[in-house]
């Protein structure tokens, strides 16, 4: 029988996996993200030591912080892009680990692995095209469209649209993507909510009028989403998420933003089951990461 690992390369945490699907994860290993070569060393001695242990993996699967170059045919294919994750703009992902594994790799976006997994095995089982987006310290979206993560010039890179200020926004805040100042991540990231409010999100209380501004930017994303994709489910995950009414919020805001024109009850009565939290929980995006390697 096939065995995969699996490598979820996250901004703040790389998770590495050994196993076949959620309920055959061999071994799981978390790690902080810290400098490409010692947090790639990390995850390439976690897949040697398993390797000693359940033998030859057939395939590994990366999920990896964007943006990163998917295409294969490109010369920088495997390689993190411009990003402002510090000492990772231009870091060799694939190089490294295929030097030092010989195993296949394959390759995709943290997001399209989580979305793969939770198309495969999760909250978006039988629906095509499904779109899962990340809040979290980056927002990031990734979308199955017939039963493929979506790819195109890139990836979609959803975390960047823009969104219009909600009429509560405070005058001096701007944003803080560093690439576009107030676009969608630059408004509803953890840290825009830090940078705020003045504090974590996790520390902000039900009735605290974040919520709602946060519920208004993810809103007006997902009517766009909406529109151009026609997403059959929708689902929503990273810390951000669990803040407390934020889920129901957003169903409602979407709900009066598309304000009827998409002719589905699935936008209507039936949102709930349109906008909804991962099944996999966290491990959506260290299963996608197996996922991906089941298609190598
Ligand atoms: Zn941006």
């Amino acid at each position: 029988m096939a065995l995969y690992g699996g490598i979820e390369g996250g901004g703040t945490k790389f998770m590495c996996a050994v196993g076949t699907g959620p309920d055959d994860v061999r071994a799981m290993a978390g790690f902080e993200t810290g400098a490409p070569e010692a947090t790639l060393s990390q995850a390439i001695a976690f897949f040697q030591q398993k390797q000693r242990e359940y033998g030859p993996l057939d395939a590994i699967g990366v999920g990896m912080f964007g943006p990163v170059d998917v295409r294969p045919q490109s010369p920088s294919y495997g390689h993190v892009l411009r990003t402002p994750k510090a000492g990772w703009s231009g870091a060799d992902v694939l190089g490294p680990l295929r030097k030092a594994l010989g195993v296949p790799l394959v390759l995709d976006t943290d997001v399209n692995a989580a979305a793969l997994a939770e198309w495969r095995w999760g909250a978006a089982r039988g629906c095509d095209p499904a779109l899962y987006l990340t809040v979290g310290t980056g927002i990031g979206g990734g979308a199955i469209v017939d039963g493929r993560p979506l790819h195109g010039l890139l990836h979609p890179e959803m975390g960047h649209v823009a969104v219009r200020p909600h009429r509560d926004e405070p005058e001096w805040f701007r944003g803080v993507c560093p690439f576009h100042g107030d676009c969608l991540e630059g408004m509803a990231s953890g840290p825009a909510i830090e940078r705020r409010w003045g504090a974590a999100p996790d520390s902000l209380p039900a009735d605290h009028p974040a919520w709602d501004i946060e519920a208004y930017y993810l809103a007006q994303a997902l009517t766009a989403y909406a529109y151009v994709l026609a997403p059959e489910r929708m689902v929503l995950g990273g810390g951000v998420m669990h803040g407390p009414g934020l889920v129901d919020n957003v169903r409602e805001q979407v709900r009066a933003m598309l304000g009827g024109y998409i002719a589905s009850e699935m936008v209507g009565e039936r949102i709930g089951e349109y906008i909804v939290a991962p099944g996999l929980g966290d491990r959506a995006g260290v299963l996608g990461a197996l996922a991906l390697g089941a298609t190598g």
